[in-house]
């Protein structure tokens, strides 16, 4: 049963083979004895999710439909769960449980979801390796030497092996992307605005957006139906209609115009990947797309301008955090500030707070300027690259990474190294663009995602290519030895 993707568990449902409590038991069993090699989750919710699972048989039972009816799925940990510690992968939120339900989390409920539990995560989102966790790494089941990619690397190593069909993620800098090329998963980011950060917690907020992590484009593009909307409680929602994804899934590609952007093929690249992105273009090709070479020319200032912006607001989101509403606080503080003090320094481990100094000190009077303002400035110019872009072409194409999974612990001593190795995916977040990873192949067994990007609201295109690619290879149907 676990091997089913969510479009098979919704036709299994509908035609009575089994009931989702009988899944849901099933799942939980399979978390129970496989996630400890793993480390993929945080908090288990089996009480939940057996109410819900009832819930759901019920509804079915009266005749209700719906492709998320009963559905298993999980929570990236930084979703708001109501009752339900919601700890940001933090040590400073390890006793928080969220007082209500993120806007995402109340509507997947309400399409008749089953929550299995709450994925680890990096940090408060921050890295590329999941790692920087209080609750330990999370493994690749692809080999549990490896990183799974982060931050989202428990929903992504989760899915991976078969724990269930499909998690919830969010992406700031890539990561839905770049744990789903680790992990052989079909990811996708919609665009800024799409789906509701309300009740998601910030890291970044001009960059986060939460998505859907699952095996097929079919899969995401139910998850991200139930995840999709506009939403009165977010100030940066756009009140635009949801198409429905799953009907675009079989357009023809034929003369979909690719761009392959020139710059991407730099020396910083695995040639390994460089030769999977061109069969998957050969692949494309042989569906009628139509390949143009396309130039990017200010993505080298991506990252810098990325690792300036990214930790001034999350410097600034994650001020909240001083011991004195909720989460950590130290023991016996001896005055207002060293309660500050001591509980930030204590909460928040090492990442967090190297990401904490940066953002301060680049939004700091005199420095504004010289960092803040130039990033902005790049971001502008990012963002043109992709206008220009997509003047000629429909789709931009690429590598999502530009090495595969690293082992654990390999990049511990050098974070700009990590930083580096989200070249691909951090521009889609600086201009708020919609990106999808898919499975394309393995390099000395470990997977390979090639990354499409789309124009605004137009995941419909990113999930149709990735479908028609799904339905000529089989790259996404491999699964883990072990798993
Ligand atoms: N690796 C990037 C960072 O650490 C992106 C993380 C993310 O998308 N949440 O900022």
């Amino acid at each position: 049963m676990h091997h089913m993707t969510l479009a098979e568990i919704a036709r299994g449902l509908a035609d009575k083979k089994f009931s989702s409590e009988e899944l849901t038991k099933t799942l939980l069993a399979r978390i129970a004895q496989l996630d400890p090699q793993l480390n993929s989750f945080i908090s288990l919710t089996e009480e939940l999710a057996m109410s819900q699972a009832k819930a759901a048989d019920a509804r079915r039972a009266n005749g209700e439909t719906g492709a998320l009816l009963g559905a298993p799925i999980a929570h990236k940990d930084l979703f708001c769960t109501q009752g339900i510690r919601t700890s940001c992968g933090s040590k400073m939120l390890d006793n928080f449980k969220a007082p209500y339900d993120a806007t995402v989390v109340a509507k997947l409920a309400a399409a008749g979801t089953v929550t299995l539990g709450k994925t680890n995560m990096d940090e408060f989102a921050m890295g590329s390796a999941n790692e920087s966790s209080h609750y330990g790494a999370v493994k690749n089941p692809w080999n549990l030497a490896h990183v799974p990619g982060g931050s989202s690397g428990g929903s992504a190593a989760a899915v991976a092996a078969r724990l269930l069909p499909a998690a919830t993620a969010t992406d700031t800098g890539g990561s839905i992307r770049q744990p789903a090329a680790f992990t052989n998963l079909t990811g996708l980011k919609p665009t800024y605005g799409r789906v509701s950060r309300w009740g998601m917690i910030a890291y970044a907020s001009s960059l986060d957006q939460g998505g859907p992590l699952a095996r097929t484009a079919e899969d995401c593009a139910i998850l991200l139906q139930g995840m999709a909307g506009f939403d009165p409680n977010d100030s940066t929602s756009i009140d635009e209609p949801v198409p429905d994804y799953s009907a675009s899934l079989n357009d023809s590609l034929q003369g979909l115009r690719i761009g392959v952007p020139k710059e991407y093929f730099g020396a910083g690249l695995d040639p390994r990947i460089a030769d999977l992105v061109q069969n998957s273009i050969k692949e494309l090709e042989k569906l009628g797309a139509i390949i143009k070479q396309i130039s990017l020319p200010n993505m080298q200032h991506a990252i810098p301008a990325y690792y300036v912006i990214a930790p001034a607001e999350a410097s600034s989101n994650l001020s909240r955090f001083d011991g004195v509403r909720f989460g950590y606080r130290c023991e016996n503080p001896q005055n207002l500030v060293d309660l500050y003090k001591r509980s930030r320094g204590e909460g928040f481990g090492a990442e967090v707070q190297r990401r904490i100094m940066v953002g301060t000190y680049a939004l700091s009077a005199g420095y504004y300027d010289a960092y803040y303002l130039k990033a902005q400035k790049i971001r502008r110019l990012v963002k043109n690259d992709f206008m220009a872009a997509f003047n000629e072409v429909d789709i931009i194409l690429g590598p999502t990474t530009p090495n595969p999974a690293w082992k654990l612990g390999a990049k511990n001593s050098d974070p700009i190294a990590e930083y580096l190795e989200d070249v691909y995916t951090i521009t889609a977040n600086l201009a708020g663009l919609p990106g999808l990873s898919m499975p394309a192949g393995f390099v000395d067994g470990l997977p390979v995602g090639v990354q499409l990007l789309a124009p605004y609201f137009q995941e419909g295109r990113l999930l149709n290519v990735a479908h028609q690619y799904q339905l000529n290879t089989d790259w996404h149907t491999r699964t883990p030895t072990g798993f």
